[in-house]
């Protein structure tokens, strides 16, 4: 980008902000619409914010994002307020006007045009909000103002989720809004399915593995589970949802949006649909998140789920490798699986295969198909691993199938015994909670072709690809 005495600044004041994905956003849109204009993060320090806004707007900056800890307390230094960031009590975009800088509020528009993309309604719809900080009260606000049927706020302090849903309650229309305390979650279980917006900051990275419930009771009362934290992508409220059959977003297109708006009022342009991709490709480069299409499809089920024939037909269909990684070890050993139980235990046959799986997630090449071992996720540090490796597909397959695929079959020492059925029945049970855990597609194999179930796979694809 060729920087002249032409070139506006664009900016955000926060503290901190170095981690900041906006640059990758408004830098991608200027550079692909060819104007003369450069995002660059501030951080302002403790009681300067009034300062630095003085200072902005001295240096002639086109606008300006504001981040925490500023939303609020940057008002008193504004010009005035659009009716939306007056309505929500925070702004996150300043627009330079004569004499001043209006204060707007694009973080709740953001969310909309982000959910009305994913196709997560909100008219007439019952919607429950956990938490009741400063983005839960805009979140409750923005479904008031787009009708939602009923909202209920789900907080650990339940003060605060009364407040917020006292002056939501007050800004007119029916009182459908209301308060519950968080541990009281099971009081909404067994009604109208509902939309849950996960708005607390509970599974932002570094502790991903929490979520504010884990009940999966609750998870199986929501339809949709839309979490506004983006960082992991994949959060664990997001898997809990999934697991328990809904949909699930992350807030990354949130972010997205919320950017894109804040930019459209700054140029006066409008950003379509293709750039509004491209920019969130930049967002997601810069935030280490592999394209769906880029990432290796790792095959998971018990033995006899047809891994290794589907595992074929997909590498056949992306035109790509299909690895077994049984196969692998066995390579490296020189020597058959039964082999390496028999000589060195299967403790020793563990830790190659935990081995392999690391090297394989390290090594960044791809995409290609794996067929794991039937045991494989059962290790908890292998679960890690799968989840780096790509996207986990469990084939979820019934004991009685795998009797009748695999009774006449002499060469698994599992089969030969007494009852290999009530077998398999004990050993599907025992890994099904591991397998769960880590699968991010679960497809049912049972009197199905390996066709159909490719089919699926695709589409299944296709539709995360698009979230
Ligand atoms: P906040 O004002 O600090 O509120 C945090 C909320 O989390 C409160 O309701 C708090 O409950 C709850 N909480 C914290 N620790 C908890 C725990 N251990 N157990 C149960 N609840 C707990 O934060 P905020 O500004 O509203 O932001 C919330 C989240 O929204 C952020 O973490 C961020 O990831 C996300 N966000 C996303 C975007 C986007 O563009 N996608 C934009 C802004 C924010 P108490 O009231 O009981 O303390």
């Amino acid at each position: 980008m060729k920087i002249d005495g032409r070139t506006r600044l664009c900016g955000l004041i926060g503290n901190p902000v170095e981690h900041t994905m906006s640059p990758a956003i408004h830098n991608t849109l200027a550079d692909a619409m060819g104007e003369n204009l450069v995002y660059v993060p501030f951080h302002v320090p403790s009681g300067y914010v009034g300062d630095a806004v003085r200072g902005i707007y001295a240096l002639n900056l086109l606008g300006c994002n504001v981040t925490v800890p500023y939303k609020s307390e940057v008002i008193p230094f504004l010009k005035g307020l659009d009716p939306l960031a007056e309505r929500i009590g925070a702004v996150n975009t300043l627009v330079r006007t004569d004499g001043g800088f209006i204060g707007h509020n694009t973080d709740m528009p953001g969310l909309y045009r982000a959910m009305c993309e994913d196709g997560v309604e909100i008219e007439g719809k019952k919607v429950v909000i956990l938490g009741a900080g400063g983005v839960a009260r805009a979140v409750a606000m923005l479904l008031k103002l787009k009708g939602a049927g009923e909202i209920i706020i789900l907080n650990r302090t339940l003060e605060k989720a009364e407040r917020i849903a006292d002056e939501v309650n007050g800004a007119g229309g029916n009182r459908n809004v209301s308060a519950l305390e968080l541990s009281e979650y099971r009081k909404l279980l067994g009604g109208e399915k509902f939309l849950a917006i996960q708005a607390t900051s509970i599974g932002m990275y570094p502790k991903v593995d929490e979520a504010v419930i884990t009940d999966p009771d609750f998870y199986g009362n929501m339809y949709t589970g839309y979490d506004l934290v983006f960082n992991p992508a994949e959060t664990k409220f997001m898997s809990l949802a999934r697991e328990n059959g809904a949909r699930a977003f992350n807030g990354l297109k949130m972010l997205l949006y919320q950017g894109i708006i804040a930019y459209e009022l700054w140029t006066g342009k409008e950003v379509d649909s293709a750039l509004a991709k491209k920019a969130f490709k930049a967002m997601k480069a810069e935030m280490g998140i592999q394209e769906e299409s880029a990432k290796n499809i790792v095959l998971m089920g018990f033995m006899g789920s047809g891994k290794t024939t589907l595992g074929r037909e997909l590498a056949c269909r992306m035109k790509t490798t299909v690895e077994d990684t049984d196969r692998l070890i066995e390579k490296r050993e020189g020597m058959k699986i039964s082999e390496i139980f028999s000589r060195y235990g299967e403790d020793y046959f563990r830790r190659a295969e935990t081995k392999l799986l690391s090297e394989l997630a390290e090594s960044g090449e791809g995409p290609a198909v794996y067929s794991l071992g039937g045991g494989t996720p059962v290790n908890p540090e292998n679960r890690k691993l799968l989840k780096r490796l790509g996207t986990v597909v469990w084939l979820d397959i019934r004991p009685e199938t795998v009797y009748e695929r695999l009774k006449g079959d002499t060469t698994r020492p599992l089969l030969q015994c007494a009852d290999p059925l009530g077998r398999i029945r004990e050993l599907i049970e025992e890994r099904k909670s591991a397998y769960s855990e880590c699968a991010d597609l679960i497809v049912n194999v049972d009197g199905r072709d390996c066709g159909a179930i490719a089919d699926e796979i695709e589409q299944k694809l296709i539709r995360r690809a698009e979230n």
